[in-house]
Order: structure tokens, then sequence, then C-alpha cells
């Protein structure tokens, strides 16, 4: 790990499972784990100012190179100062390198051992994607955090097809970390993570946890999960991979979820998060809240005076009622996914916030009762 720009080290252990509260440092920033990334696919985390999401606790954002690749373009980004000023963002980012979007979003026409040949979602037009490619695009974009380019296999796929995706997953890791430092990224700010597969394999983790590690790499990635399988699946695969990752690097979790998820990977060890839940359930009108998720376009909110959730102190709920977000939800008005998007990344924040200091306490268990207990996810 190069010292002068990147760190990470813990500060607390939870007694009772594999927790631990740290600090990420970064080139843009230090981020107390375990954090959780809002996403910015294009980016924007939409509808947030950067200042508003400051102020809403975010330290660190994710962004995508898939969709910023095919517009406006990394090369633009690149020539108009790299995405921090592009966005207007000064904090740590980090960038998917697509292959979750490739494997998921576009119509994918082949996969071979090169890379992968798909139709782009925008316009159809054929992008090729190969691991050289995906580390150079993530370099002109100039996150503090590059991610490898793997295979994530769709589901329903068999123990072959996740074994031969892994396997592949392994090769181009060993050309993103050789194309990586063939442009000197980490001596120009830019850490490289890498990614474990294996689906549900509890085996085939274990085998991509020893064959991911093999590179020394500032922080590592579970990737994979939150694909469509059971809760049990993805849990599986964070016990199988998670605690054999090293513990003196940032473990990343990708793609995960709700408050229930966070306690089950934060319990393996993991330190990152990120997911669309908060914002993309804004859109839809449907708040996080200490008493479960309320869907606030519906009937019974009409004539409810009270704040959102009186346990939080986002500007959302220290200002408008219940009645007024249903109202504007069934309006059709912008301000209602706004005021929800708001709301749902201070609680996430919020979440992590208690969580680092009840690891800090030793406390985690209790946390995790008093937060899922009235909690219907
Ligand atoms: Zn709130």
């Amino acid at each position: 790990m190069s010292a002068a720009t990147f760190g990470f080290s813990v500060h607390a252990l939870d007694p009772g499972s594999q927790a631990r509260a740290g600090v990420f440092r970064t080139p843009h920033g230090e981020v107390q784990t375990p954090a959780f990334m809002p996403v910015g696919t294009r980016a924007t985390v939409k509808g947030l100012l950067p200042e508003q999401l400051r102020a809403l606790g975010t330290s660190m954002l994710l962004c995508n190179a898939y969709h910023l690749q095919l517009r406006p373009g990394a090369a633009l980004v690149r020539e108009l100062g790299g995405l921090h000023r592009f966005m207007g963002w000064d904090g740590p980012i980090l960038t998917d390198s697509g292959g979750f979007q490739v494997f998921s979003l576009a119509q994918l026409s082949a996969i071979d051992d090169r890379g992968a040949t798909f139709h782009s979602h925008i316009d159809g037009q054929t992008v090729r994607v190969e691991p050289e490619s995906s580390i150079e695009c993530q370099a002109l974009l100039g996150a503090d955090v590059a991610m490898a380019f793997d295979q994530c296999p769709a589901l329903p796929a068999d123990r072959t097809q996740v074994e031969q995706a892994t396997e592949r997953t392994h090769r181009w890791l060993e050309r993103c970390v050789l194309r990586h430092r063939e442009l000197g990224c980490e001596s120009r700010g830019q850490a490289l993570f890498g990614i474990v597969q294996g689906g549900a394999f509890e085996d085939l983790r274990a085998r991509s946890v020893e064959a991911v590690t093999r590179h020394d790499l500032v922080g590592y990635a579970v990737g994979g999960v939150s694909v469509g399988e059971s809760r049990e699946d993805v849990l599986r695969a964070v016990r199988a991979a998670a605690p054999r990752l090293p513990k003196d690097r940032p473990r990343y979790l990708m793609g995960v979820g709700t408050p229930r998820d966070f306690f089950d990977a934060i319990e393996q060890g993991i330190d990152l998060f990120d997911c669309v839940t908060p914002t993309r359930h804004g859109r839809t009108h449907q708040a996080f809240t200490s008493t479960g998720v309320l869907n606030l376009r519906q009937a019974r909110f009409e004539r409810d005076s009270g704040p959102l959730d009186a346990s939080c102190d986002c500007p959302c709920c220290a200002q408008f009622s219940r009645a007024y977000l249903r109202h504007l939800a069934r309006a059709g008005e912008m301000l209602a996914a706004i005021l929800l998007t708001q709301h749902n990344v201070r609680f996430f924040h919020a979440l992590m916030e208690r969580v680092r200091a009840a690891i800090g306490r030793g406390q985690l268990a209790q946390l995790r009762q008093t937060v899922l207990a009235p909690a219907a996810d």
C-alpha cells in the first residue's frame, strides 16, 4: 500500500463478531468506516447537490465508469479536469469498472477471454470492454479508487458457469493490475481494488480470495452479490470471503443493500458499501425510517402532520410533515423525490454513524436489535 496517499487503520474491534471501525485515507480525504457510499451513476447523485451530500454525512461517492464511458466519454471528463472537478465533488470517489453493468444492463453479444462485446443500453452501439480499456477509462476519470474489471455471472448460473467466470475474473485482474501499474495510476493518486467472485459457493469464494489477494492492492471487494439471489446466499458468500481478506485493508461489499444486510456484512468484517436503494426508493416515494420502510403515497398519511421520522435530523424531517410529502408525491412534484432522497441518504449515513459508535463501545449486537426489531427490513 502506498503509505503517502492511501492508508487504512482499524480503531476498534467488536468483541462479538468480526466487525471493525476504522479510517480509510485517500488523496481526497478520510472515510470513517463502516461507511455507505451513495451512488452517483452518471456523475450525480440524483437530485442532490454536493454540499447537501456533505451535510447529510456523505464522505465518499460511487460513480459508474460504464455509464460515463458511454456518455459523456471518459476523455471528455479528463479534458474538463477529471471527475472531481467535473461533478463539483472534492471528496473521495470510487468508480465501478462496469463489470456488473456489462453483464446485467447491456445486451451482451459476446464474451471471451480477452473481454466483452455488448450493445450500449443508450443507443445500441457496439462497445468492446477489456480489462485494459476499463483501467484506461477509469484512469481518465481519475477517481481515488478504480475497480478491477470482473465477470459477474448472471443468474441463474450453475457451478461450472460461476467457476468459469471466477477464473476469468482472476485472469482479468492480472491484466488490470499490470495496466494500472503501467499507467502509474497509484503514484497519481488512484488505487485499484480487486474483486472476489465465486457466487454462493463457499469453496469458490475461498479460492477467489486466495487468487485476488496474491496481488498487493489497496483494498478488496466482494462482488457478484445482490444479483437476484436469496439473502442466505448473499450471506453465505460474504461469510466465505470477507473474514479471509487481509485485516489491514478495506473490504467493500458491492451493491448491498438494506439495514439488515449491513449488519450481516459488518459482522463479517465489511467496511464499505454502496447501493442505489436510498436514492431509488426516494424517487419512488419510499422512505427508510426507524419503524421500517414507509410508502408516502398511502392514504393513511393524508392528515399526518408529524415528521417523516421523529428520530431523524435531516432537513426534510426538520421542516416538513408526512401529509405535505404525500401531497407532493401524489402531485408528481420533483421536491418529493428530492426530500425523500435526502432523508434516505441521511438515514443510511446516520445508521453507519451509530454502527461505528457501537463498535467503539462494544455494543454492536445491542444496536442491531434496536435498529432491526421494529423494522420489517
Ligand atoms: Zn429525515
